[in-house]
C-alpha cells in the first residue's frame, strides 16, 4: 500500500526550437504506466505542450484515487551550498521560484536561459559555474569552454551524481548533455506542478499522503536495457525507449523496495535533491529489462484518502449508517494470483468458476444391485436372465445389455448400452444365473442422469465466495484444479498502552496482559487472512509512528487496538489526525466507544477501542464485513434469528446494544453483567443477542435477534 499505482517519466529537452511534427529524438517524451498497464509514449513537441499534458496525468491520476510518481530526468537541486548564494536560504524550492520569476520560454522554444545563467554566474568572483554557450560572442559572463572554471566556491558535482556516476554537471549549459540547460528551463515548470493539488517534491517535502511526488531520475541507470531494446529494434527512439522502460521498470518494483530506495537518503539529498535509483542501477536495469507479464492482472485501485468520511455534523452515528459508509467507501485492494486447488479452503475466489465438466459426467448406479432395460420389463414380476460381466465404478461394461436381459452393476457404475434402471439387490433373488423381483419399479429408478448435478459449463460458484471445504469438492467434481482467487489480505495488529506486557509474563503492579492482540490475530486467521503481528506499542507518539509506517510497508490492512479516543494517551487517533486522513467515529453502539479509523500512507486502519470486549464487538460488526470488501469477499452481513429471550431488560433509546448470549432450551440468555471490562463474558458467550437502536422493554419470551458467533466465522 505504500507505493505508486501509476508512474510517469518524462525526458525533457532544453531546444530553442520547436520539435518537428514527426516523432523525433531529442524532443521531450512522457513514459506511462496508468494503474499497472503500459501506455504508449508520448511526444510533445514544446515544453508548453509538455507541462499541460503532464498537469492533465496528474489531475486525472488524482481524481481515480492513483497515486502517481513522476519522474523527470533534470537535476532537482544544485550543489551544497549553490541555493544559499542565490537565495540568501537553504530550502532548494525557493530556488525553484527563484527561476520561475526569471526565465522566459514560449512556444517557439526561444527563451532566456543563457541571461539568467549569466546573472548566477555574477554571483561568484571566478568565471563559472555555468560554462558552455551556442554563441562564442554572447553573454560574456558565461565562458565558452570549461578550461579555467575552478569549482572552488561551488562543487561540480552533487553527491547524487558521484554515486549514480553520472557524467554530466549541472553547470553545463551546452553541448550533450545540456544537463544546466535542462533544469534551468525545468525548475520553473516544476515550480508550478508542485502547487497543484495533492502535489510533493521527493525528497524535499514529505509525501506519504501525497496524490502525487515530483522525483528527479535519471535514464542512464538502465542504460544497459535501452541499449538492448534498440539493438532488437534499430527503427525505435531513443528517447522513447528510455522512458517506456524506465516507467515499466519502476512500476514492477515491489512496494517495499521503492520506499526504502526513497527512504534511505545522505543528508546532503535535502538541499542538492537526490537522483531516484542512485546506487540501484543494476536492479533497476533487471526491472526494465523483465518481460512484460500479461497474466499478472493490474493492480487493483488504492483507497480515497476520503474513503473514512462521515456526514458532517451527525453527533452520533447509527451502526447502520456507519456500516453503509463502509460499504459504499470500500473496494477490494488485495491483488489477484492462483491457487492449485487443495489449498483454496478459505481463499476468495477472484473470477466466477464453471463446470469444464458436467457432474456426475455419466449416467451412473446410486446403487449396488442389477441394471435392465425398463421398457422391456415382462408384464407381472419379472424374472430376467443374468448376463455374463458386470459394471462397476471405475470398470465400465463394454457392450449393449439386451433388452430382457439384466446386468450385475455396483454404485458409481457407468450405466451400460440399454441399461437405464436398477433394482436394488436386497430388492432381488438370485439363481440359476436369473434374477427375480416384484413388480412396480419406476423407469429410471437408482439410476442418475448425467449432468443431473451440474452441467458442463453451468455457473458453479461466484465470484468473491469465500470457499469453504464443501465448495472444493463442489469445484473438484466439475473439473477445477487451479482456482483464481485474490491474494490474502495482509492484516496488521498492534495492540498500545503503556501497561500491557506479554501474556505469560511477570506483572508489576498496574500492567497487565495484552488480551487483544492474541484475539484479533487469531480471528484474523480464522478469517483466511494473513495475520502479521506487529507486537506491543507503548504510549509515545513517535514508537507508535515507526509502528504504523512499519505496518503499512508490511501489511494491506492495519488493526490497532487501545488509544482510540480523544484523551491524553490516545495517541492513534492524534497520530491519525495528524496524517491528515483520520475520522473519529462516534458509533451509536454499545459496547464500543469512539472507533478512530484513517488511512497511515495509504493503508486504512481501525483504530479499536482497547477494552478487549469492545474491541471484539467492534471488530465483529465493523471490521469483519469491511475487511471482507477489502479482501474481495463482498460486503456480507451476519445472519441473525429470532428466539425467545431467557432474560428481561429495559433498553434506552439512542443506540444500539450487543449483549453477549448464548442459547439454551431454545431461549437466548444473556451474561450476568454487562460491564464491558468483562474479559470471560466473551468465553461464556456463544453469540450476540442483538437489541435495536431504539427503546425497548423485553419480557421473558419476547422475540430478540441472536446472532451465532458462526455467523461472524469467530
Ligand atoms: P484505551 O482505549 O487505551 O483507553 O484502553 C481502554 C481499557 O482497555 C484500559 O483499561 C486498558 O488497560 C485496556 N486495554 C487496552 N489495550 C488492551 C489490551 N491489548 N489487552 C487488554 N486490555 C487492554
Ligand atoms: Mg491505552
Amino acid at each position: 500500500m505504500t507505493g505508486f499505482d501509476s508512474i510517469l517519466i518524462v525526458d525533457w529537452s532544453a531546444a530553442s526550437a520547436r520539435a518537428p511534427a514527426r516523432p523525433s529524438r531529442d524532443a521531450i517524451w512522457l513514459g506511462l504506466v496508468r494503474a499497472g498497464a503500459p501506455q504508449e509514449p508520448v511526444y510533445c513537441r514544446t515544453r508548453i505542450e509538455a507541462e499541460q499534458r503532464i498537469a492533465a496525468i496528474m489531475e486525472a491520476e488524482r481524481a481515480a484515487g492513483r497515486r502517481l510518481l513522476a519522474g523527470f530526468d533534470f537535476p532537482f537541486g544544485y550543489p551544497s551550498g549553490f541555493c544559499r548564494r542565490v537565495t540568501g536560504g537553504d530550502d532548494p524550492l525557493e530556488l525553484w521560484d527563484w527561476l520561475a520569476a526569471r526565465i522566459t520560454d514560449n512556444e517557439t522554444g526561444a527563451n532566456n536561459r543563457f541571461d539568467v545563467a549569466e546573472t548566477l554566474n555574477a554571483l561568484y568572483r571566478s568565471p563559472g559555474p555555468f560554462w558552455g554557450k551556442t554563441h562564442k560572442d554572447r553573454w560574456p559572463g558565461i565562458p565558452y569552454a570549461k578550461a579555467g572554471v575552478a569549482y572552488d566556491s561551488v562543487p561540480e558535482n552533487r553527491a547524487c551524481d558521484l554515486v549514480a556516476k553520472a557524467a554530466s554537471s549541472c553547470f553545463q549549459l551546452c553541448y550533450h548533455p545540456t544537463v544546466g540547460s535542462q533544469a534551468l528551463i525545468g525548475l520553473p515548470m516544476l515550480s508550478r506542478l508542485r502547487r497543484l493539488p495533492g502535489a510533493r517534491v521527493w525528497p524535499f517535502q514529505p509525501a506519504h499522503d501525497a496524490s502525487t511526488v515530483l522525483a528527479e531520475i535519471w535514464p542512464g541507470l538502465i542504460e544497459p536495457a535501452v541499449r538492448a531494446a534498440l539493438k532488437r529494434d534499430p527503427g525505435a527512439i531513443r528517447d522513447a525507449v528510455q522512458v517506456d522502460l524506465l516507467s515499466r521498470a519502476l512500476s514492477r518494483m515491489p512496494a517495499g523496495d521503492l520506499h526504502a530506495m526513497m527512504s534511505d537518503l545522505p543528508p546532503a539529498a535535502q538541499e542538492e535533491a537526490w537522483i531516484l535509483g542512485a546506487g540501484h542501477a543494476e536492479m533497476l536495469t533487471d526491472l526494465a529489462q523483465q518481460a512484460p507479464s500479461p497474466s499478472q492482472p493490474p493492480a487493483p485501485p488504492p483507497l480515497r484518502n476520503d474513503c473514512f468520511a462521515m456526514p458532517a455534523g451527525v453527533e452520533w452515528t447509527p451502526v447502520e449508517d456507519a456500516l453503509a459508509a463502509l460499504q459504499a467507501a470500500l473496494h477490494p485492494i488485495a491483488r489477484i494470483t492462483d491457487c492449485p486447488l487443495p489449498e483454496g479452503s478459505g481463499r476468495i475466489l477472484a473470477a466466477p468458476v464453471t463446470a469444464l465438466r458436467a457432474s456426475p459426467p455419466h449416467a451412473n448406479s446410486a446403487v449396488d444391485g442389477y441394471g435392465f432395460a425398463h421398457a422391456a420389463l415382462p408384464p407381472g414380476d419379472p424374472v430376467l436372465p443374468l448376463i455374463p460381466g458386470r459394471a462397476a465404478a471405475g470398470a465400465p461394461f463394454d457392450g449393449p445389455v439386451p433388452g430382457g436381459r439384466a446386468l450385475r452393476i455396483l454404485t458409481g457404475a457407468i450405466l451400460p448400452e440399454g441399461v437405464d434402471t436398477i433394482v436394488l439387490e436386497e430388492d432381488t433373488r438370485e439363481g440359476d444365473g436369473q434374477i427375480a423381483f416384484r413388480a412396480g419399479i419406476k423407469p429410471g429408478a437408482n439410476a442418475r442422469r448425467a449432468g443431473e448435478d451440474m452441467a458442463s459449463g453451468a455457473a458453479v460458484l461466484p465470484e468473491g465466495r469465500v470457499l469453504s471445504p464443501a465448495d472444493l469438492a463442489l469445484l473438484a467434481s466439475v473439473g477445477a484444479g487451479k482456482l483464481r482467487v485474490y491474494e490474502r489480505l495482509r492484516v496488521a495488529v498492534l495492540s498500545t498502552g503503556d501497561e500491557l506486557i506479554e501474556a505469560g509474563g511477570t506483572a508489576e503492579r498496574g500492567q497487565i496482559f495484552d488480551a487483544n492482540r492474541p484475539m484479533l490475530l487469531a480471528q484474523i486467521a480464522r478469517w483466511g487472512m494473513e495475520a502479521i503481528d506487529m507486537g506491543r506499542i507503548p504510549d509515545d507518539r513517535d514508537a507508535l509512528r515507526a509502528a504504523l509506517d512499519a505496518a503499512a510497508q508490511r501489511a494491506d490492512v492495519i488493526l490497532t487496538s487501545g488509544g482510540a479516543s480523544a484523551g491524553d494517551e490516545d495517541h492513534v487517533s492524534r497520530l491519525l489526525t495528524e496524517a491528515g486522513a483520520m475520522q473519529q467515529w462516534r458509533i451509536a453502539l454499545k459496547p464500543g466507544r469512539p472507533l478512530a479509523l484513517g488511512l497511515w500512507r495509504g493503508a486504512p486502519v481501525f483504530g479499536l477501542p482497547g477494552n478487549p470486549v469492545a474491541a471484539l464487538v467492534c471488530t465483529l460488526i465493523f471490521a469483519r464485513p469491511a475487511l471482507g470488501l477489502l479482501a474481495g469477499a463482498g460486503w456480507r452481513a451476519p445472519q441473525g434469528f429470532n428466539v425467545p429471550a431467557a432474560f428481561a431488560k429495559s433498553k434506552k433509546p439512542g443506540r444500539r446494544e450487543y449483549l453477549r448470549a448464548r442459547i439454551r432450551s431454545g431461549r437466548a440468555e444473556v451474561f450476568a453483567s454487562e460491564g464491558s471490562g468483562r474479559v470471560s463474558s466473551l468465553s461464556w458467550a456463544e453469540g450476540l443477542v442483538e437489541l435495536p437502536d431504539g427503546a425497548a422493554q423485553i419480557a421473558h419470551g419476547d422475540p430478540v435477534r441472536y446472532i451465532p458467533y458462526g455467523s461472524f466465522d469467530l
